[in-house]
């Protein structure tokens, strides 16, 4: 059985001193809110702070405020699970209470949070396994080695973004607030998330995500829809999001946006371009499924054939769009 190392656990008074408590430590420590990422991670040594700071008890960091009307704030705690069966975010931003309602499994959405979905590490079958495993076969320089093993010759890591919600709040034009030991800043949420396996986020390691904030909802139609090999509990091995906003059946606005097929979720700007001003015929929606899938790269580094995985980004865009296109708006 795995079990995880010894542990030191800080209790911070808030998110700020969360923050301060984190940095203090530098790569020592490492937030927690769920934990249903990183303990497992703990377990197989991914990572290997001596402390953690947990959030969890903070109030501050709970519950769903505002309206579609003028915008919506959702503390980062808010587990995956409330934000599945939100009602308003249900009606509102359907496509995000559908990537919440389908990470993983019912007890890990009790326990997950908003936050930790932003934040969840990158993926890949060579660095998702036991100290024991990688250590037989040679780690990589995702941890503890300086090679890749899925591209060996490639001075990057190539580690998967698998955030289901990450790629919705890209597409709705969300904004995440961080907060730090000297105070809060925002930012455009497609700003948190780098290209790269390792370096995956921008912010700073000991930045708190304290809510994530959706914009008014007025005229969006949303949809997520998400591959994998068992519904009942496996990651993205391709997920598609998209927004769209109709003028009496004509496209006026799209954003298509993609997890599971690069190192951060893959915006579809051309995809996006080409929709406007088109009505979504079958010939349109088949050339923006054609345009969306040009930027999408899966690698030999996740469940099933990556050949086939390209081929299904298409029909998970065509899928994305048919489904948001008949959501009545709020
Ligand atoms: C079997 C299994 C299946 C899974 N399937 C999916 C899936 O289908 N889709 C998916 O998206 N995820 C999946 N996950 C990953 C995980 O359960 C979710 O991403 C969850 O939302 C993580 O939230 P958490 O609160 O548990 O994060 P934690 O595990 O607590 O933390 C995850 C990371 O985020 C950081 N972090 C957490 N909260 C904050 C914060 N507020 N501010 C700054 N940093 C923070 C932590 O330091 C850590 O690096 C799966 C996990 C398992 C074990
Ligand atoms: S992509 Fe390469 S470096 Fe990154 S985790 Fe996989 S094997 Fe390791």
């Amino acid at each position: 059985m795995l079990r995880l190392p010894r542990l030191r656990y800080l209790r911070p008074s808030s998110a700020a001193d969360a923050a301060a408590q984190t940095a203090d430590l530098g790569g020592r420590a490492m937030l927690v809110a769920g934990g249903t990422d990183l303990f497992p991670k703990l377990k197989r040594r991914q990572f290997e702070p001596d402390t953690l700071v947990g959030l969890g008890h903070l109030a501050e960091l709970r519950g769903v405020r505002g309206d579609p009307t003028t915008g919506v704030e959702l503390g980062a705690l808010v587990t995956l699970a409330e934000a599945a069966a939100h009602p308003m975010l249900r009606a509102a931003y359907p496509g995000y209470a559908e990537a919440a309602g389908q990470v993983s499994s019912p007890p890990l959405r009790n326990a997950g949070t908003i936050g930790g979905n932003l934040c969840v590490d990158t993926r890949c079958n060579y660095y998702d396994m036991t100290y024991e495993w990688r250590r037989a076969i040679g780690f990589c320089m995702k941890k503890d080695g300086d090679v890749c093993l899925v591209a060996p010759g490639s001075p990057r890591c190539w580690a998967i973004s698998s955030s289901d919600t990450a790629p919705m709040v890209i597409a709705l034009g969300a904004t995440v607030v961080l907060a730090g030991p000297e105070g809060e800043r925002e930012l455009p949420a497609a700003a948190l998330y780098r290209d790269d396996g390792i370096e995956y986020l921008t912010k700073r390691p000991w930045e708190v995500v304290t809510s994530l904030r959706l914009p008014p909802a007025g005229g969006i139609r949303s949809a997520y829809v998400k591959l994998r090999r068992r519904g009942s509990i496996d990651f993205p091995i391709a997920g598609v999001a998209a927004a769209l906003r109709m003028d009496r059946g004509i496209v006026a606005e799209a954003r298509i946006v993609m997890s599971g097929v690069g190192s951060h979720p893959v915006a579809a700007s051309a995809a996006d371009a080409f929709l406007v001003g088109k009505r979504l015929e079958p010939d349109v929606v088949a050339a923006v499924a054609e345009l969306a899938a040009k930027p999408a790269k899966p690698l030999d580094n996740a469940d099933l054939n990556h050949f086939w995985r390209k081929r299904m980004v298409r029909v998970l865009v065509e899928e994305a769009l048919r489904q948001a296109a008949v959501r009545t708006p709020d």
